[in-house]
């Protein structure tokens, strides 16, 4: 028997084209080992959620296309696959801006996520519990209608409803956006709890790339569609450019990342980056 990769998910040298012509990601190559949390970081526009999306197969809904590259999933090429192909390998994305069924009540969402498995009403009940365990303020809310949630309660639903269809892997897309800071912790202490108890691997983009490597184990940054700079959530939350560029440490306030990178190549002719 071959040993299993320790990488649950692999891309490499992924091009993704919209509509034909609109080059969104160049070239863009990363990985996550199984049950690791991988933060996906950079701006607006950078190609994040076209990451997300290439990996998640949700691309075709918006005619876009990966061209070039391969993407490799718990042992299987998958690249441009059928996305409900994907939740059945037990890969689920929480799309960006939360997407509730907003007439449902908060127990019927995250009922919603486990339509694919074939649950008695026992079964389902300890399955719910089991999330409310995580999501304590959602046991509180469960017979309100959705769509009357603040929006740290939907972010919420979203990914209890993801974790509803028991994925080895889930792709967050941006889930402190819009919320409170006391939000975004409590959020980001339930996804490392997910991933802790439930083992369950996790690549998340965005922007907030403080608060993402507090709770991640590796990093990458990503502008308009390039992978930047790569390593450690450590190394990268030390690194004087990373400080510079997206943790608002900097006097000069924000540059490009192209920009700081050919001043200090000029500095230091020996760095390597992407
Ligand atoms: P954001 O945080 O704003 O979502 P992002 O890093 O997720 O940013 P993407 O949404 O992946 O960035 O966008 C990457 C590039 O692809 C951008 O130039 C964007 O304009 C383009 N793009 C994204 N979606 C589409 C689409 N459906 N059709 C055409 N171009 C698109």
């Amino acid at each position: 028997m071959t040993p299993q990769s320790d990488n649950i998910l692999q891309l490499d040298n992924v091009e993704v084209v919209y509509d034909n012509v609109i080059s969104a990601l160049h070239d863009v190559s990363l990985s996550v080992p199984r049950g690791k949390v991988v933060a996906l970081l950079g701006g607006n526009g950078a190609g994040k959620s076209t990451t997300l999306k290439a990996i998640s197969t949700m691309l075709a809904a918006e005619h876009g296309k990966v061209t070039n590259g391969t993407i490799m999933y718990d042992g299987t090429p998958v690249t441009n696959q059928e996305p409900s192909h994907m939740v059945g390998l037990g890969l689920v994305q929480v799309l960006e801006g939360r997407r509730c069924f907003g007439h449902l009540t908060v127990e019927e969402n995250i009922i919603t996520g486990a339509y694919s498995r074939k649950l008695s009403k026992a079964e389902m009940r300890n399955e719910l519990e089991r999330m409310y365990g995580y999501f304590k303020r959602l046991r509180d809310r469960r017979t309100s209608q959705a769509g009357y949630t603040s929006g740290g309660e939907q972010q919420m639903i979203a990914v209890a409803r993801a974790m509803m269809a028991k994925p080895k892997m889930l792709l967050l897309d941006e889930p402190s956006m819009g919320l409170a800071p006391q939000l975004v912790a409590e959020i980001f202490r339930i996804v490392q709890a997910l991933n802790k108890e439930e083992g369950v691997s996790i690549l998340l983009a965005e922007q907030n790339t403080n608060v993402a490597l507090r709770n991640a184990d590796y990093g990458y940054i990503i502008e308009t569609g390039h992978v930047m700079l790569e390593g450690s959530a450590e190394s990268l939350l030390n690194d004087d450019k990373v400080k510079e560029l997206y943790l608002g440490i900097s006097k000069e306030g924000r540059k490009n990342f192209r920009d700081v990178l050919r001043e200090e190549n000029k500095a230091h002719p020996d760095l390597h980056h992407h």
